[in-house]
């Protein structure tokens, strides 16, 4: 029994040491993967179920591991956070969304970009002139991007945090808080956030109709929404069912696999064309 035991402890020490040595190199393959351009971005469509009209996109980024495939940013975006390699990295993410936003309005398309914000970027000092300095550069009007921040963005420095996005949205910029009811949301500093919209998370929607908890969860959020003027999105929508309840609640916006999943341009002109007919 005591030898078994040794072995069980060594072979907990040999997987921890090769979960390390795997985040090692994780960290490293992703220190190129810009430079190697194995990044691309997915677009989300953003619905209005009411007047079955598509008003915006969020892009999703993806990474293609040359070796490891494809891998899901859950598993390698809290490693370029905990690296810094996200601003790198989020720089690009915010160039490619304006690129594509700028091409759906020479096109002719009334379509906003929603584009995720790590709170590692919105800490950077420089943050808001990096995002002027790309929405200039692509001739691209404010108001056609949205930044989505989690509440973790306002919980190690509020005043810092406002500041930056009070300046946003005196340019125009939308900012969105994502997965709204997560986090440590507190009515007293929604009130003094500079946000427009609320992202009620999948995590309330998955379940919407048959667990009485979430149900209120997402009728509180579509309230609190209503009383503070801000619009609400649901995210993670992929059931009929929850489509009617939330349009019959008075939430309209929705994103989710009911809809669409993330896809490619092409794939998003598609399904424009399609969900706007019927
Ligand atoms: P998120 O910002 O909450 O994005 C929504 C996630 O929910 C996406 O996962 C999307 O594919 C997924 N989703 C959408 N509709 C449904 C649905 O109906 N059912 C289910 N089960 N899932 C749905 P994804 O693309 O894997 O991204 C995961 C997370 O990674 C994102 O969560 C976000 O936190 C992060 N992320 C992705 N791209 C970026 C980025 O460019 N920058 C930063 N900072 N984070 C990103
Ligand atoms: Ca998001
Ligand atoms: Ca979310
Ligand atoms: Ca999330």
């Amino acid at each position: 029994a005591k030898s078994e035991g040794r072995n069980r402890f060594q072979f907990y020490v040999a997987s921890v040491d090769q979960a390390i040595r795997e985040r090692k190199h994780l960290e490293r393959d992703l220190d190129m993967a810009l430079a190697q351009r194995q990044f691309h971005l997915v677009y989300q469509p953003q619905v209005d179920m009411d007047t079955r009209r598509v008003l915006g996109a969020e892009a999703l980024l993806r990474w293609h591991h040359p070796e490891r495939g494809f891998i899901p940013p859950d598993e390698f975006i809290p490693l370029a956070e905990l690296n810094l390699s996200i601003i790198e990295i989020g720089y690009w993410v915010l160039d490619e969304a304006c690129r594509q936003a700028r091409e759906w309005m020479d096109q002719g398309l009334a379509l906003r970009m929603s584009v995720n914000l790590s709170p590692v970027q919105l800490r950077q000092n420089n943050i808001v002139d990096v995002i002027l300095g790309i929405l200039r550069q692509h001739d691209l009007p404010p108001s056609r991007l949205e930044l989505e921040v989690t509440e973790t963005s306002f919980m190690q420095n509020l005043d810092d945090a406002i500041g930056k996005l009070s300046r946003l949205r005196d340019e125009g910029i939308r900012v969105a808080v994502d997965d709204f009811g997560t986090g440590y949301s507190s009515l007293t500093y929604l009130k003094r956030l500079p946000v427009h919209h609320l992202k009620i998370d999948k995590q309330f929607i998955r379940d919407l109709l048959a667990n009485e908890e979430d149900t209120q969860i997402a009728n509180t959020i579509i309230d609190l929404g209503r009383s503070l003027s801000l619009d609400v999105i649901a995210e993670g929508v992929e059931t009929e069912e929850q489509s009617v309840y939330l349009v019959n609640r008075g939430c309209v916006m929705a994103q989710g696999y009911y809809f669409s999943k993330p896809v490619d341009v092409e794939q998003f002109q598609a399904f424009i064309d399609t969900f706007e007919t019927t």
